[in-house]
């Protein structure tokens, strides 16, 4: 004991002085990703790091943690360029720490691939050291809140507190211990969802581009391009020419993307000039990476047959909602199998589709 005393004072003098030398710094920098975000109070990793090529990663949630986006993991000869920070900083946080297991190198850019909650409510873990860059209409967007009050991220998140009671009316009767287990588990998923979710300040990127920005990394060229409306009206990719990779956000995903801000017919352009890129692989914004490159003909046939049935609706004074439930995509389900039913969920895309044919949307 008594010889572990001075030990114990030698260290917090230490301490003191390392405080005293490196205080002033530490508050200057003061990066907010050295405190842990609410939400994180999770066992197994939040993420898998699927490699694409050499220092570039696919990276996609395990389900320990609601993250909702992907994420593109992108290294240069020095540090590190993350494309989305998902749908809250937990979500990024849990990224930023389990990254440091495949590389050392700092993570000091940051790309929105648009303003949406689910890609960009991360982005207030980063600290000043970091640039998060996106387009100017993303930037407006989220200044204006459009990020956080948004009838997507009601839609998709809006319905966790009821979620979490209705866990736990059933936890409470449960009796079997399995199942006990289970439901345990998902509870404690949506409640950090929640404290993480409640958690977000809502942040803008700090660089912003209207049509292309290239970072030159060591050997690695990376081009953030606008390639024309979409998604929404300010979606960039992430493209690595030498690689042949492209990040899309979500102009592609690995199914059916949200239509709710979208400008349907502009998208098939953008999928067509995201076509002229000379590209291997794409990283969709959700779901797994792909090579056959088909998948972007399929989107855009998809688009094309909403768009004319939407047409149809609406010039037969059908309201949208109906139109909504109306809307026939079954022929496209050879190549999006979860279409099994007549209609679309969420109805945003229909409901954006009447508004672009009413002229309320420039
Ligand atoms: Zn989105």
């Amino acid at each position: 004991m008594t010889r572990q005393r001075p030990l114990l004072l030698l260290t917090i003098a230490a301490c003191g002085l390392i405080a005293l030398f490196f205080g002033p710094v530490a508050a200057r920098q003061g990066s907010p990703a050295d405190t842990r975000p609410p939400g994180t109070n999770y066992k197994a990793p939040a993420w898998t790091f699927n490699k694409i090529t050499d220092g570039v990663y696919h990276a996609v949630g395990t389900g320990s943690l609601v993250v909702m986006s992907n994420a593109t993991i992108i290294e240069g000869d020095r540090d590190v360029l993350v494309v989305d920070s998902q749908v809250s900083p937990a979500g990024a946080w849990a990224l930023r720490e389990e990254l440091k297991a495949i590389t050392p190198k700092p993570i000091r850019w940051v790309v929105n691939s648009h303003y949406h909650f689910d890609h960009a409510h991360g982005n207030q873990i980063y600290g000043p050291e970091v640039e998060i860059i996106g387009h100017e209409f993303a930037r407006q967007q989220i200044l204006a809140g459009k990020s956080q009050d948004s009838p997507a991220r009601e839609f998709y998140v809006g319905g966790v507190p009821a979620q979490i009671t209705e866990l736990e009316t059933r936890l409470a009767a449960v009796t079997n211990d399995k199942t006990r287990t289970t439901i345990q588990s998902q509870l404690d998923i949506q409640r950090n969802h929640l404290a993480s979710t409640n958690a977000v300040k809502p942040t803008p990127p700090t660089m912003t581009l209207t049509e292309t920005l290239t970072l030159h990394r060591g050997g690695r060229e990376i081009r953030i391009l606008f390639l024309g409306r979409g998604h929404t009206a300010g979606d960039v990719v992430v493209y690595l020419p030498k690689e042949r990779i492209v990040a899309t956000g979500d102009l592609m995903v690995n199914g059916t993307s949200y239509m709710g801000d979208a400008f349907i017919m502009e998208w098939v352009d953008t999928i067509a000039a995201i076509k002229k890129l000379d590209i291997g692989t794409v990283l969709p914004g959700h779901g797994a990476a792909f090579t056959d490159l088909a998948k972007l003909d399929h989107w855009q046939a998809y688009l094309r047959d909403f768009w004319t049935q939407a047409q149809k609706f609406h010039k037969a004074g059908t309201p949208w909602e109906e139109a909504a439930k109306q809307v026939d995509l079954r022929g496209n389900a050879v190549n999006f199998p979860a279409i099994r039913t007549v209609g679309i969920t969420p109805n945003h895309g229909m409901r954006r589709a009447y508004e672009m044919l009413d002229g309320r949307v420039k």
